[in-house]
């Protein structure tokens, strides 16, 4: 028996855990384990509460003696609901969620047992955090980080499977000289850069907006596997993603997995870590199949920036966590299986008023709508200018394999606005010079009072488009199933707010001169439109003609992970991250470097993986099944049954040359791997890796692809395809 069959048997017999449904309403369930305003609320004082609320909301600073009294309600709150220790949380570089517990246990002089957590604890922790990548921004002796309270983002309780609880804290990771060295710190400094830009803005058309906060959305993609089966493929172990697999006879190409009917089992899975995710006040709201068998996707409510994107992370976590219980193996990975679908992390970004207002969102009101326009138009310029740095922000050897790969986002950047929309921007443009009539048909002359009633969701063709306008919000679908999407998020709201400010600039300019106010937005929108229009594009994003067409267009067309990550280092964007100070170009570069590291080091990773699999797995075993074929031949020769044996002297010939080509492309493969870890120069050695290395994977995979329909399925190691995408 094989491994494989045995995980099969014992994938094929799982019965799902018993859920006992939480006693409480689902609404009562929300939010139990964090640390919430209610919460704080009841147990802070008037004044210390009210210092945390604006700091929170206008990021003022928490003095000590505040601090002190919020880690006291937060220790006992904590310690009353079963928490023995706490941490920081914070997010890495390396793309994970970090913690280090510490105990609230703590002894006294005189040796007497006590619990303590003190505002310094809370506020600051200095991990010991050296083997994080800080991209050369920590110097050996200066080896420090640290970690700071996000106060924005409410404390939560983890728990750890074991018992005890841990009070997690949601945290930035920062260097002793206070640069980033995570997703957050940059993040927090994005959202407030762009609040200020786009408040100022607003201040055109509504004056009483103090505050906008951008939202987003995120639906999260994923594959699920059983945990047996997952064990008999060493490289979703190793990688996140199988490296052979012959396709199913059956695979996506009848469609019936998207929105169809969930399995029981899946069913079960998705209801348990949903209860944990709205426990830790996550709104998680839809789940269905998704298109490719095997693949699902969740999606919660949508929420301001930072809680939607600690919120993501900490899902995949839990996921995770309550995939083990079910023995499912959550597959996070952009592209687990090849020809089929991959996963991405859908992005609905937008931005909301203090006032109530999504600025994002057409109204029928004409002077709402040059203030929707304007917003549109100013994320489109933003786009258009950056595309290649919003391009280099979802650039990972896991989403190479679906950007431009016929089936997910292109890696052309370009926006889809609708046609509706398009054509009522050209209208505006085409109508040539403005005649300064006051009154209402001013608007109406512009063609502004006919905004249409956009269709929210007028699909089919936008799931080409990678950054598509879906009625009242801006859909970034490139991003990758895996990634912290607050990658994407920070380029994203530093361009918007870096464009927001020039479009300030030139209204102030032109309001100094005189210049009426909806004719100086008028015209800048015009300009806007005429300037950025190449990106826009309504047709299929897969096709080739797209291809062409964008090569005409002079649109960048950026193919691989490390050519893509060139934008982070261009005097362009070193000046808008500098202008609105989300990142100085040390950090821009560090993260350039990581990015490029990683990147070595998964196809690293891939290709070790592949010639393990390749030589001690697929050639082993084919050689005992051909020395069985053999035997069967020499009976048969014995009996002088040589035409009978003809056929199958002709199977080992055909097994022989598909295993001699596999020897020697490892073989070759491993040399050009040694190749690259001499490059020192790391994005030399990076694209050695990505095409020269990489090369070998698709030529390697085509040969062991064979093997598998040559081999006795009996003798076959690696679970196959249609064992892992087919479980009920
Ligand atoms: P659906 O009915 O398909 O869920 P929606 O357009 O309501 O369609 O939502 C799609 C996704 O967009 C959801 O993840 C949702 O949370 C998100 N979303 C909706 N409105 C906004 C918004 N104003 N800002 C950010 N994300 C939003
Ligand atoms: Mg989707």
């Amino acid at each position: 028996m094989t491994f494989r069959s045995k995980a099969f048997e014992i994938a094929q017999s799982r019965v799902s855990p018993v859920l006992t449904p939480p006693a409480e309403k689902v609404a009562d369930l929300y939010g139990i384990n964090t640390f919430s305003d209610d919460v704080m609320k009841t147990l802070l004082s008037a004044e210390a509460y009210t210092k945390v609320s604006n700091a929170i909301r206008s990021g003022s600073t928490i003095d000590i003696e505040v601090a002190d009294e919020v880690s006291a309600a937060m220790k006992s709150w904590a310690i009353s609901k079963g928490a023995t220790h706490y941490t920081h949380w914070f997010q890495p570089l390396n793309g994970t969620t970090a913690e280090k517990h510490d105990s609230f246990f703590d002894l006294t002089i005189d040796g007497r047992a006590v619990e303590k957590f003190k505002g310094s604890a809370l506020v600051q922790q200095e991990p010991d955090a050296s083997s994080f990548p800080s991209g050369g921004l920590r110097a050996t002796f200066e080896a420090r980080g640290y970690t700071g309270w996000d106060p924005s983002s409410p404390a939560f309780l983890m728990d750890n499977g074991a018992g005890g609880k841990t009070l997690c804290i949601p945290s930035v990771f920062i260097s002793y000289n206070g640069e980033a060295l995570d997703y957050k710190a940059p993040l927090l400094r994005s959202l407030v850069m762009l609040d200020k830009a786009a408040t100022s803005v607003c201040q055109f058309f509504n004056r009483d907006v103090n505050k906008v906060t951008p939202t987003l959305g995120i639906e999260q993609e994923y594959f699920l596997v059983d945990k047996a089966l997952y064990y008999a493929r060493p490289d979703l172990l190793m990688a996140g993603r199988t490296v052979f697999g012959h396709s199913p006879a059956r695979g996506q190409q009848l469609d019936d997995h998207y929105f169809g009917s969930i399995s029981p089992r899946v069913n079960t899975f998705m209801v348990d870590f949903e209860f944990e995710a709205l426990k830790l006040g996550i709104p998680v709201r839809t789940r269905h199949n998704e298109v490719a068998p095997g693949q699902f996707e969740c999606a919660p409510t949508f929420e301001e920036v930072n809680l939607a994107i600690d919120h993501n992370a900490l899902l995949m976590d839990l996921m995770q966590k309550v995939g083990d219980k079910h023995n499912f193996q959550v597959l996070f990975h952009e592209k687990p299986f090849a020809g089929i679908n991959g996963s991405g992390k859908h992005n609905n970004w937008s931005l909301s008023t203090d006032t109530g207002i999504n600025l994002l969102a057409p109204t029928s009101k004409p002077k709402e709508n040059l203030r929707f326009l304007t917003f549109l138009m100013n994320v489109v310029k933003a786009v258009h200018d950056h595309a290649d740095l919003l391009r280099a922000s979802i650039s990972s050897a896991g989403n190479e394999h679906r950007l431009g790969a016929n089936e997910a986002p292109p890696s052309i950047v370009s926006v889809f606005l609708g046609n509706d929309l398009t054509s009522m921007l050209e209208e505006l443009v085409n109508k040539g010079e403005i005649t300064l009539e006051k009154g209402e048909n001013f608007y109406y002359k512009l063609g502004l009072t006919r905004i249409p009633n956009l269709q929210r969701d007028n699909t089919d063709r936008n799931r080409t488009s990678p950054f598509c306008f879906t009625g009242n919000k801006f859909e970034y679908r490139a991003v990758g199933s895996s990634q912290n999407s607050a990658s994407p998020m920070i380029i994203l709201n530093t361009i918007v707010a870096n464009q927001l400010m020039d479009f300030k600039r030139e209204m102030d300019e032109r309001l100094a001169s005189g210049e009426e106010k909806k004719v100086a937005t008028v015209e800048i929108l015009k300009r806007y439109f005429t300037e950025s229009k190449n990106i826009l594009f309504e047709g299929n994003g897969y096709s080739e003609e797209w291809i062409e067409l964008a090569k005409e267009r002079g649109l960048s067309n950026i193919r691989t992970t490390y050519d893509a990550l060139y934008a982070y280092k261009t005097d362009k964007t070193i000046s808008v991250f500098e202008r609105t100070g989300v990142l100085n170009s040390r950090e821009l570069h560090a993260r350039y470097e990581i990015e490029l590291e990683n990147y070595v080091k998964k196809i690293q990773i891939e290709s070790r993986v592949i010639s393990d699999l390749a030589l001690n797995h697929i050639v082993s075993t084919v050689v005992k099944y051909q020395f069985k074929l053999a035997q069967t031949a020499r009976s048969l020769t014995d009996l002088e049954m040589l035409e009978e044996a003809e056929p199958i002297k002709e199977i080992i010939r055909d097994i022989s040359s598909h295993v001699v080509v596999i020897k020697r492309l490892v073989h070759e493969m491993t040399e050009s791997r040694k190749t690259a870890n001499n490059i020192d120069d790391l994005f030399e050695k990076a694209k050695y890796y990505g095409s020269n290395v990489k090369y070998f994977f698709d030529e390697i995979r085509y040969h062991v692809d064979k093997l598998e329909l040559l081999i006795d399925d009996e003798d076959w190691p690696l679970a196959k395809y249609r064992e892992m995408l087919f479980l009920e």
